[in-house]
């Protein structure tokens, strides 16, 4: 590099950062857990950086690139989802984004799987019995059951990266698989998942064929037994067929009263005043969520009622949060080396400087493609 590049970097991602100090880059990170405020965002954005490392958790829009109008040149973004920063203000002003897709999809996959198999067989309340010497006896069916996983039919709302990498984990379970994805349906991958099914079978490994389908949304949430979304969060506008409150009133009303509901993708995607009443008028039996409309979930959500502690499972957006996945700086295995290495892409003029070859670029639409 000609010219001493200066990153911020609105968090620390570990020793990814060393590795650009490195490279010749003058790096400042933010030195708190919590997330700066938007306003020191912008003033180190004016003071004229080059790259900017950006969480979900920080609001990057037409301010942020006013602020960095002929000095900044990437925004480096360390998650996949990028619902926070504003891909048409990033267009307008041609600013390039990188996400880090693929590096967390079996972390995020498997934890999504694990949170079903949690709320479905009541592993928190069974715990609590034996912490809190509330464990009598062991009886048939008191003082509760659970539901198994095995032989159910799960709803893959979303068959991008994550949910197809869900699907993977619950063929294993013997799993019948209802699909919906509205932009993006997989036949290829389905065929091979029917194939699968079709030898453990023949083999001797399952006495009931399962299946995998396509179908609408309604036909999925009607027939499921266990509903998993993944979907990233696309407000009014964004796109035609926005996730925002996508699991409204009206759609979790058509889940079955014996289903469960676990939502690993965004939380605006679903109306959480809407959950909370399903969830202590049991219109569904359960619900495991890892994301939430607001970040951290606010001391009063009615998603904390004690009423329903039994059927709802609270994860602190944590679905991602494992050590190779979260820190590796192989750009092939951790969030932290993907996002260092689409902004050293950029910044270096990595692909003959064409943004649109760039693979973790995604507003590729800005530059020509
Ligand atoms: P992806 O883009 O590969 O897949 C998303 C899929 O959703 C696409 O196939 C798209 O066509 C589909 N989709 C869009 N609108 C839809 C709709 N209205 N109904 C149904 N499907 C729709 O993304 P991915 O890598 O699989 O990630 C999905 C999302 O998961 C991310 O955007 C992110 O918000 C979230 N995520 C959360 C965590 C976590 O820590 N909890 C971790 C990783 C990702």
């Amino acid at each position: 590099m000609d010219k001493k590049m200066r990153v911020f970097a609105t968090c620390d991602i570990g020793d990814a950062i060393e590795l650009l100090r490195s490279r010749g880059y003058e790096v400042e990170v933010y030195p708190q857990p919590e997330a700066p405020a938007k306003s020191l965002i912008v003033e180190k954005v004016k003071s004229g950086i080059d790259g900017l490392i950006t969480t979900l958790r920080d609001p990057i829009d037409e301010e942020v690139f006013e602020a960095g109008k002929g000095s900044l040149k990437v925004v480096a973004q360390y998650a996949v989802g990028f619902d926070n920063i504003n891909r048409a203000d990033a267009d307008r002003y041609k600013v390039p984004f990188t996400n880090t897709a693929d590096v967390l999809t079996e972390a995020t996959a498997e934890f999504a799987f694990f949170m079903m198999g949690t709320l479905a067989r009541k592993m928190w309340p069974a715990e609590q019995l034996t912490r809190e010497l509330k464990w009598g006896y062991w009886h048939p069916y008191l003082p509760f059951l659970g539901d198994e996983v095995t032989g159910k039919t799960v709803a893959v709302i979303g068959t991008g990266r994550i949910g197809l990498a869900f699907i993977k984990k619950c063929v294993g379970f013997d799993m019948n698989v209802l699909c919906y994805d509205p932009a993006y349906e997989n036949h290829e991958f389905v065929k091979t998942i029917q194939e699968i099914n079709d030898l453990r079978h023949a083999r001797g490994l399952t006495k009931e064929k399962a299946w995998i389908q396509y179908g609408p949304l309604e036909t999925a949430l009607q027939g499921a037994d266990f509903v998993s979304v993944h979907v990233p969060l696309l407000r009014a506008g964004e796109s035609a067929t926005p996730t925002y409150h996508l699991f409204s009133e009206k759609n979790l009303r058509l889940m079955k009263t014996t289903a469960y509901l676990v939502n690993t993708s965004r939380g605006p995607v679903v109306d959480e005043a809407a959950l909370a009443r399903a969830l202590r008028e049991n219109w569904i039996a359960g619900a495991a969520l890892d994301v939430y409309e607001k970040e951290p979930l606010p001391a009063d959500s009615p998603l904390r009622d004690a009423a329903i502690a039994d059927r709802c499972r609270l994860m602190p957006h944590f679905a991602s949060a494992a050590r190779i996945t979260r820190l590796s700086t192989d750009p092939d295995k951790g969030m932290a080396g993907r996002c260092v290495q689409g902004l050293m892409d950029v910044l270096e003029g990595n692909y003959g400087g064409d943004v649109t070859k760039m693979p973790y670029v995604v507003n590729k639409e800005a530059f020509g493609e």
